[in-house]
Order: C-alpha cells, then structure tokens, then sequence
C-alpha cells in the first residue's frame, strides 16, 4: 500500500512559472498589463479562436458571456444539472431563470433532444449553456443546429475542455458566423491549464471587445493603457462592468503553462490509457467512454460503481480509497439536488433520473500530468482490492 498520500489533481508548476512571476512582481506592473496581453493572444493563436479576453476565472467569463448578449429578466436559459454550481448560478446573477435538461446516458452531457423539445415549448429561451464534461466535446452539431433554427446563443463552458476538438474543430474556435457562439475556459488550480484562478472567454472580436469592457468597470480603456506614458487620465463608463480582470501575476504563471500544455496532455492521455487497460474488466466497475469523433481534455477519469453487485455504497468506496492513501472527488453533486435550486423551483431528485441515478455512483480517481506510471498502478491496485473484498 501507499505510504504517501496520492492528491486528487495537484498542478504541475515548472520553474518557467516561477521565474515569469518573479519578473513580473519585480516588473512593477502587476495587474493587467503586457503578461496579460501576451497570455491572451498566444491562447487565441493555440485554440484558432477570432478574440480572445482573460478573466480572473471561468465564472467570471460565463456572466459577462450573459451580460454581453444582453441576457436578464424574463429570458431563460437551457443548461445542464450536471456541471459545478457557478454555470447556473451566472444565469441567476443576470436575473434570467435556468431551464435544465437530462444528460447522456454514456458521456453524461447535456441531451440533445431534451434540448431540442424544451425549446420547442418555450419561446423565452435566448441561450444554450453546454458543459463539456470532463473534457469530452458534447454533441455540439446537434447543439448548433438546434441554436440556428431557433435563433439561441450558445455559451459554452469549457472549464474542463481544454484543448478539446469535436469532429476536428478545437473547443473554442470559431462556430461560424451563422451562429452567436461564446466559450468559458478555467483556469483554476485543478483544471488542466492552471494560475491558480483564472479564465479565458473566446468569440467573435465585436463580442470580445464587448466583454473586454464588462470585464472592468464598463471602461472604454483598461488601465493599463491609461497609466501607461503614451496614454492619458481620461476614460469613460459605458456599462455598470464588473471587476473580472486578469492580472499579470496570472498570465505570468498562464503563458508557461499554455507552453506546457501539449506535453502535459499527452500525460494525461497516457494515464488514462493507463486506468482503460488497468481497470477493464473489474466486474464492479463502469468506465469512461470516448466517442470516436472527438478528442477528449481527459480532465477528469470519472468511473461509475454498480453498486448492485457491491456490498458498500459509493461514500464507503471513497473511505475505502482514502484508507489507502488515494485521492478522489465526485463530478457533480447535480444541480437540482443542492438545497437553494431544489428549494426555488421544487425539483425532485428523479427530475432528471440520467443525472442523478449517475451521481449516486460517480467517482473520480486521480489525474494529474505530474503522476508517476508507480502513482496510477497503486490506484489501480487500490480500486481492484476493494471491488475484490466488497464485491456480492
Ligand atoms: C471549475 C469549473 C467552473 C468554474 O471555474 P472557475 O474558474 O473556478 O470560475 C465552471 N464550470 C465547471 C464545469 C467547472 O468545473
């Protein structure tokens, strides 16, 4: 058994990071500035986005997604239950009312046709809100060509999806012009790509410039060009903006990390080839699956318990784990089980039965580009000797 305990996805931090912080700090420019101009343009170059604007996270970038198209009071949007709370929760702060729909039996990603059938009913809806989860691309030509016929925007969060591509085309990049298209991408400390917190939002330029100035203050110019020596004093309000900026310090430790990233996706590629071979087979088990047209993040390595052939429920599988010195998580607890959502618009568990019969047996193992081959065979040996002692 392990000696040491094996974290649930700790950030791989190179001395590039360090070194970039340090001259930033030293630099005398530590909010956003030239590092964060850099970051941003070297991020739309990699992903093939039109614009590109960082933020101080994903959260941030999904609300201002709103606020730029004019999203509020008496506009719905469709989303998913599965996902973390702040995708939803960005639809409240706008004051615009979430509209959930079941997932996918195998990825776990919003239903295209539940989609499709809500819209149908209700001529409120102004966005689609897809998360791919885990990393793997939803079904997104069925996404775009409901959100065409309907005339939806569609916000995209990426938090787990970078670098993703669906049929080709990279998660972020350009949807074509028929279509309003937004995407959110974390940065926080877990995520693949991360600044400790930290966010990008991609789109079309007049979007983006659109974003830039809710992003901060509503301000026609940032304050970097306005203390700058060339700039001057002077600036205007044009929108109640938010404070969402990404300081250099971030895209300091974000522009080695982006340079990073291939490698440390090839890593994760590995490991999860490592947990497939390694875990196939245990009979009390249900693997992540990957649909042939896409390229995955491999974010998070969610498997799925069948708890009727365990003796032990999914909390005791997870004690289990820790026991042996491993790490792990569960991706999501589902939106409309959490008390404030539940309480506002009554949902029961069994709302969304996909969802919610999936999350009873979730559980997320280890991934990080950091572990060691020595770190994942002592997951896979801690999973198989307890579906071995607690298997009926
Ligand atoms: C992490 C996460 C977010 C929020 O990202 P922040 O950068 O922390 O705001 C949103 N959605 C999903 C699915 C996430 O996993």
């Amino acid at each position: 058994m392990r000696t040491e305990f094996l974290s649930f996805s700790p950030p791989l931090i190179g001395e590039e990071e360090i070194e970039e912080v340090v001259k930033a700090l030293r630099s005398g420019w530590i909010t956003t500035g030239p590092r964060v101009d850099r970051f941003q343009s070297e991020f739309r170059e990699f992903i093939g986005a039109e614009a590109a604007l960082a933020v101080n996270s994903c959260t941030g970038a999904l609300h201002i997604a709103l606020a730029v198209l004019g999203i509020g009071p008496g506009d719905r949007v469709i989303s998913t239950p599965m996902t973390f709370a702040s995708t939803i929760h960005v639809i409240e702060h706008v004051g615009a009312q979430p509209v959930l729909v079941d997932v996918e039996p195998d990825t776990l990603n919003i239903d295209p046709e539940l989609v499709e059938a809500a819209v149908k009913a209700d001529p409120t809806i102004k966005a689609i809100m897809p998360v791919h989860l885990y990393g793997h691309p939803c079904d997104m030509d069925a996404i775009l060509d409901i959100a065409r016929r309907h005339g939806l925007a569609v916000i995209e969060d990426a938090a787990h999806s970078l670098p993703a591509s669906y049929r080709g085309r990279m998660i972020g990049a350009p949807a074509g012009d028929d279509v309003t298209n937004l995407v959110a991408f974390s940065f926080y400390a877990n995520k693949n790509l991360a600044t400790g917190e930290g966010g990008m939002l991609t789109g079309p330029q007049h979007l983006i410039d659109q974003a830039r100035k809710w992003s901060l203050h509503g301000m026609s110019r940032d304050a970097h060009q306005r203390y700058a020596e060339e700039g001057s004093w002077y600036y205007e309000v044009e929108l109640p903006g938010f404070k969402y900026n990404m300081p250099d310090v971030q895209a300091a430790i974000g522009i080695h990390q982006l340079a990073r990233l291939p490698q440390m996706q090839r890593r994760r590629r590995e490991i999860v080839d490592q947990y497939d071979e390694g875990l196939a087979g245990m009979a009390g088990l249900e693997l992540p699956v990957q649909r042939r047209d896409v390229e995955s993040a491999c974010h998070v390595y969610a498997i799925r318990l069948n708890l009727e052939r365990l003796t032990i429920n999914r909390s005791r599988f997870i004690a289990e784990l820790r026991q042996r010195n491993i790490g792990s998580s569960v991706h999501f607890i589902p939106i409309h089980i959490h008390p404030y959502y539940r309480d506002k618009y009554g949902f029961i568990p069994d709302q969304f039965p996909v969802a919610y019969g999936a999350y009873q047996r979730l559980v997320s193992l280890p991934l990080s580009p950091k572990f060691t081959d020595g770190d994942i065979a002592d997951v896979i040996e801690a999973v198989g000797d307890i579906l071995d002692k607690h298997t009926s």
